[in-house]
């Protein structure tokens, strides 16, 4: 779905233990520049080309890849990205972030003791699915070429700022595109049945700080936001912010 010029969400279907879902990598791109926000799960990259190629966009182009998050369905279709392309792609990710990914640390949902309490808490018939998960993401590595941190500036297509927003994983990043005012906000917001909402217990490795960081976004002045699971906002952003923000110090 096209955002603003040269933004372009990517609709994949994603199947997750059985559970299918959208997800909503992000396409930016200028004449010299083109990232992807985000990378999927391994099998999508045939849908990740497919649209490239729809928008007129050669994957010799893709030149750069910012991952918000650690996630493995934000980070583990990088390595076949890299294997498939025959060019330089640079890695992006925040510097609190880049250890899970390079492999350095487990991933913090995937660690060994958190994958103790879940597997207790599955019934038994999902357990050996939840435990090949975890084997297999102790494969999924790749290395970071630049570290980001809060309030850079990266210099390309228009600007884009990272804004730290950690909760969700401990080096969450969203982007601020200052040219289109395009939040790409990854998972620390989620649009459900039409509506932007904040962060989820469930789904945070630190729930009080995801929404403390809420706070940040609020300082921006946002015409859209991208959200990895839910897809496009564009409802009254900014106060729909500020109500979110304000209702997270309540509960
Ligand atoms: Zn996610």
């Amino acid at each position: 779905m096209n955002v603003a010029k040269g933004v372009e969400t990517i609709e994949i279907t994603m199947n997750a233990m059985g559970n299918q879902s959208l997800i909503h990598p992000t396409l930016i791109w200028d004449e010299e520049t083109v990232i992807l926000v985000d990378a999927g799960m391994p099998s999508e990259l045939p849908q990740i080309q497919k649209s490239m190629e729809s928008l007129g966009i050669s994957f010799s182009k893709l030149n750069k890849v910012i991952l918000t998050h650690q996630d493995l369905d934000h980070i583990s279709g990088l390595p076949q990205i890299l294997k498939v392309a025959d060019h330089k792609i640079e890695v992006l990710a925040h510097r609190d972030e880049a250890p899970y990914i390079q492999g350095d640390k487990p991933l913090v949902k995937l660690n060994p003791e958190t994958m103790a309490k879940r597997l207790q808490s599955l019934p038994e018939e999902q357990r050996e699915q939840m435990r090949k998960v975890f084997e297999a993401s102790k494969q999924i590595k790749a290395n970071v070429d630049k570290t980001i941190t809060d309030g850079e500036v990266l210099p390309n297509c228009g600007g884009i700022t990272v804004i730290h927003t950690p909760g969700h994983t401990p080096g969450h990043i969203c982007l601020y595109l200052n040219q289109s005012k395009v939040l790409i906000a990854g998972d620390e917001l989620n649009v459900i049945d039409g509506q932007l909402v904040g962060p989820k217990q469930e789904y945070s490795a630190d729930v009080l700080e995801a929404k403390k960081s809420l706070k940040k976004l609020t300082l921006l002045d946002i015409e859209a936001i991208i959200c990895y699971h839910g897809g496009v906002y564009r409802d009254n952003v900014n106060m729909r912010l500020l109500e979110l923000a304000a209702l997270s110090k309540t509960t």
